[in-house]
């Protein structure tokens, strides 16, 4: 049965999923549709929940690799933005689909400190929550207050314990009932707008020299303990390695990048073999970072195994 969604939603079928994420590839949403406000967001999920419909919620898939068969079920595109500074309280309280890096520079221009770091991670408030995205020595988990996230049997406030954040960890990850967050408070300092903007400048900058742009999903692999996952990579020989339009980026070794041609299984196929060589070579299992979704073959278990 199809969820019964508010009326005046858009709801397509056969989305491609390349064109909502950064790699550029995956294939269809069986369901599409785009949300603006929380009482929307909540009400698409409750309607999901009710119907049994298997529901995905997206950000600005900035750490995705979506299987080229595509996404069963619905999937939510977040753009819910509401943003205010509470000075007096020291948060900014921030819905969950507004962008990280506009966040920084409003954060900025308002005077506001703290939140300087989200100006190096791309995508939405939501999935820097949910993966406790960070740059630049902070994260989401050095400025969380509380956080709304929709569950099945409700709306809950949740704290920094309660999220059990880790480095590029949350609880939401694993947690079965697949909670959605829906805004978060996130703390903030007086700040001199110029100092700020002049932080935020420099941050880009640097951003800008050591990584490559084009069609990536970010850091492939999270930082083992102690090490780093690029220097792993580039030991291990595997800078420029290819398959088909896939290859490990020859500026950081961490990055895989698409030629414009790579299918989603030319990713996942380069990013097994990375994980292979490194393992043979250094001892060291690589674990994605990058998250893993859709109708895929065995394959793609095996990464994440
Ligand atoms: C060039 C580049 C550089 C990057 N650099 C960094 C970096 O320095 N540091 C860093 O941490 N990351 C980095 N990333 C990765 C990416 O920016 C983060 O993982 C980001 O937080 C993903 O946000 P998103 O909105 O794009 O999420 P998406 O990619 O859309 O989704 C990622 C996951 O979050 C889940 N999700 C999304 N929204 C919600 C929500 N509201 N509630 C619950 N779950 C949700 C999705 O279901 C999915 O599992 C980089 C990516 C790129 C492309």
């Amino acid at each position: 049965m199809s969820p019964a969604l508010p009326g005046h939603l858009a709801v397509r079928e056969d989305e491609p999923l390349a064109r909502h994420s950064t790699f550029g590839v995956g294939g269809p949403a069986d369901l599409w549709v785009e949300v603006h406000a929380v009482d929307d967001l909540v009400a698409v999920l409750d309607a999901a929940e009710a119907t049994g419909t298997p529901r995905t919620v997206v950000g600005h898939g900035t750490n995705l690799l979506v299987a080229d068969a595509g996404i069963k079920g619905l999937v939510v595109s977040n753009n819910c933005v509401g943003l205010t500074f509470d000075a007096a309280a020291g948060l900014a309280r921030v819905e969950s689909g507004h962008t990280m890096a506009r966040l920084a520079r409003q954060a900025a221009a308002a005077g506001h400190a703290g939140l300087g770091f989200a100006i190096g991670v791309p995508g939405t408030v939501g999935g820097a929550v949910f993966g406790n995205a960070g740059a630049w020595g902070s994260d989401i988990a050095a400025v969380l207050a509380s956080a709304d996230v929709w569950y099945p049997n409700g709306v809950r406030r949740l704290g920094p314990d309660d999220l059990a954040f880790d480095y590029r960890h949350s609880a939401l990850q694993n947690d079965p009932q697949m909670p959605i967050v829906l805004s978060a408070s996130l703390g903030i300092q007086p700040g001199d707008p110029e100092a700020l903007h002049t932080q935020l400048e420099t941050f880009a900058r640097r951003r800008l020299d050591t990584q490559p742009r084009g069609q990536t999903a970010g850091s492939f692999f999270k930082n083992p303990s102690g090490d780093y996952a690029g220097r792993l990579i580039e030991s291990a020989g595997l800078k420029g390695c290819a398959r088909g339009g896939a290859f490990v980026s020859p500026l950081h070794a961490n990055f895989i990048s698409n030629d414009g041609t790579a299918t989603a299984s030319d990713i996942l196929a380069l990013a097994l073999h990375v994980q292979t060589i490194v393992q043979q070579r250094h001892g060291i299992r690589l674990e994605p970072e990058v998250r893993v979704l859709g109708r895929w073959e065995p394959a793609a278990s095996e990464l994440l195994a």
